[in-house]
């Protein structure tokens, strides 16, 4: 594509666009923020939203949003050499001083490097120079794990974009060069500068040590940066409004930040610890405000019930017209009135997580709900007029036996029942449609140090699901493959290594096989190895704030089959986090 229809294409985009902010550039910080997909999937996410908000909030700061082109159009950009733009002016990203990342999921990886590769810029930043913009990898990934990113990054950026940018902006205003700004960045939280450290091995291939460069400043771990609180900020929502998203112009507004639950699986859960819930008045106003260009809200928390006013809230949003549309319910906090008040905004699917079928298996990964609970919540579920449940199952859990697997299949079983006990003599019968995936052990997690279960052993558990829940009517199950979840574990528990295996990824349109063959990444030992007597980890870099001892007592209290019961929630849950002191 030429570069008149790259800034064409920019205008369209803007022509159907309610939102967005536009800002002469001269004596401001020039940030171009990517978002490493599509502009029809980036414009959906939340996060991204949130940062370009918070970014444009500030005077002395100028945002603009940059994504990858469309997959019919990339590699013809990629050859004309066209520079990559961004849509508010159109600008080439190398013009800006930030060019900044804001990355949601590992599979998007290699299209940060395509990004940087549009942007005219090495893809390494060792090779780029301080003419460049300085670019800023952040999102929910990498305060996770951020190794994999590493080598790209001048800086990654840990933590919430509300304690972040203003950081980021007073480190700018006060350095004198490229240099000094990294010291400035590296010494304040939440920031982390790769390229300051050293990574030693241990003979085995394991981390021996992160060791900052002398005369950089740089910590010997970052600590995540986050809000203390929620209590006078403003929920993030949705700012730029446009029909053309994976989800339409849905207003899409967090409630509260944070589950108390503590699965020991969770990367969510443990790492936006304490629960932090947004002021109903604000969150109220926003919605009011977004009416006007949206009748339907997309409320995103991992524990929406967590917020003390939750009742309120969706009463007054479906007054307002709204339909609403929960990302996810936690099954202890189904009640009648909130289930009444979700089927009045029109909503007709329950989603839930019961994550494995046998109440033993939920002990050792503390989902502590039973399947008695289960099914009294399902009761009430198709007692309140809902159609349709979905499930979301895991296996290759710790201690999982076949019984493990058979019971999926009971629990569904039964739940179908009481679905049809509601549903029958009604015109039409709803549908069961479970999801299953490999577990994939995160950081930061109590199975940090788990192995990924075999292949073999997990094809087998694969086909063992699909012929137990085969043939029964009105259930639908989609089962992910190993192969999949095995190079998504690579990206997640990786460490820099992984970085020549992404690159040829990028290189090679996604065929990860033949990019660690390639580049000689030994996958297996990233994936299949324990790492419970290891140092280091990749991911120890980041101070993420729960310790180890609480993540190994807790593995430890999963092989007992014992629960960390939720405190409830918000006091007790402020004992475990060091994460703000
Ligand atoms: S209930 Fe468990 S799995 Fe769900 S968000 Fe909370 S900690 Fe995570």
């Amino acid at each position: 594509m030429q570069s008149w229809q790259l800034r064409e294409r920019a205008r369209e985009i803007l022509a159907k666009e309610v939102g967005y902010v536009s800002k002469p550039h001269g004596g401001r910080l020039r940030v171009a923020l990517a978002f490493p997909n599509t502009y029809f999937v980036g414009m959906s996410n939340l996060g991204f939203q949130t940062v370009y908000k918070l970014f444009n909030a500030e005077d002395d700061i100028v945002c603009e949003r940059v994504f990858l082109p469309p997959k019919t159009e990339l590699a013809a950009q990629l050859t004309s050499g066209a520079p990559l733009i961004t849509i508010e002016s159109q600008t080439p990203v190398n013009e800006f001083d930030v060019f900044a990342f804001s990355v949601s999921f590992e599979w998007d990886y290699t299209n940060v490097v395509t990004l940087l590769r549009l942007a005219g810029l090495k893809t390494r930043a060792a090779e780029r120079t301080a003419r460049d913009p300085l670019v800023v990898i952040g999102g929910a990934v990498t305060f996770v794990n951020p190794e994999p990113l590493a080598p790209f990054a001048d800086v990654i950026a840990a933590g919430e974009g509300e304690a972040l940018i203003p950081s980021l902006l007073t480190a700018f205003k006060g350095a004198c060069d490229r240099d000094d700004l990294l010291r400035r960045l590296a010494a304040d939280r939440g920031f982390y500068v790769p390229g300051f450290y050293d990574v030693n091995h241990t003979a085995d291939g394991g981390i021996e040590a992160f060791v900052p460069r002398l005369g950089t400043g740089a910590p010997p771990v970052v600590k995540k940066a986050a809000l203390k609180t929620t209590d006078t900020v403003d929920p993030p929502a949705t700012t730029i409004f446009t029909p053309d998203t994976e989800l339409g112009s849905r207003l899409l507004i967090e409630v509260v930040r944070g589950c108390a639950n503590l699965c020991r699986f969770c990367w969510a859960g443990y790492n936006y610890l304490p629960v932090r819930a947004f002021p109903k008045d604000r969150i109220l106003q926003r919605a009011g405000h977004a009416r006007q260009y949206s009748h339907r809200a997309g409320l995103v928390s991992i524990a929406l019930c967590d917020h003390p006013d939750i009742e309120e809230i969706l009463t007054q949003l479906v007054d307002m017209g709204y339909s609403i549309s929960p990302a996810s319910l936690r099954l202890d906090d189904l009640t009648p009135t909130i289930l009444e008040l979700l089927r009045r905004s029109g909503e007709r699917t329950i989603t839930i997580a019961p994550e494995t079928g046998s109440d033993r298996l939920r002990r050792v990964i503390n989902k502590t709900v039973t399947n008695a609970e289960i099914l009294a919540a399902a009761d009430m579920i198709f007692a309140s007029g809902f159609d349709n449940l979905k499930l979301y199952f895991m296996i290759g859990l710790p201690t999982e036996t076949d019984d493990d697997l058979v019971a999926i299949r009971d629990i569904t079983l039964q739940l179908r029942d009481t679905m049809l006990r509601h549903q029958r003599g009604r015109g039409h019968l709803g549908r069961i449609v479970g999801s299953v995936n490999p577990l994939v052990p995160k950081p930061g997690t109590a199975y940090q140090w788990l192995p990924m279960e075999d292949d073999r052993s997990i094809d087998r558990k694969i086909k063992r699901v699909r012929s137990l829940m085969g043939g029964i009517d009105n259930v639908y199950f989609n089962i992910k493959s190993e192969r999949h979840s095995f190079y998504q574990a690579l990206l997640s528990l990786g460490d820099r290594r992984v970085a020549d295996a992404i690159e040829a990824a990028e290189r090679n349109g996604g065929n990860w096989r033949a990019a660690v063959a390639e580049t000689g990444v030994d996958a297996d030992f990233f994936v299949f190895r324990d790492r419970s007597t290891d140092k280091v980890l990749p991911w120890d870099i980041i101070d993420g704030g729960l310790k180890d001892h609480f993540f190994r007592s807790e593995f430890d209290k999963g092989l007992r089959e014992e629960w960390t019961l939720p405190p409830k929630r918000q006091k007790e849950n402020a004992r475990l986090l060091p994460v703000l002191q």
